[in-house]
């Protein structure tokens, strides 16, 4: 594979990005300078938030099997 900045050989990308128009590889130097490793470190360690409850909210459905 090729970095797709400097197009230098590398076996394994640092950072990988997958684009509509393929999947693009970036060297650790590259994806250090394009700020791509903070992005995909900030990325993991920030998973996908999480439904979140509110406390002062009620429920819209109150399940009550006695009547
Ligand atoms: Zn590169």
């Amino acid at each position: 594979m090729k970095c797709a900045r400097c197009s230098r050989p590398m076996i394994e990308p640092a950072v990988s990005i997958k684009t509509r128009s393929g999947l693009y590889g970036y060297g650790p130097k590259c994806a250090a300078v394009m700020g791509l490793i903070q992005a995909v470190q900030r990325a993991r360690a920030n998973p996908a938030r999480k439904q979140e409850t509110s406390e002062d909210q009620m429920d819209w459905i109150e399940d009550d099997p006695s009547t």
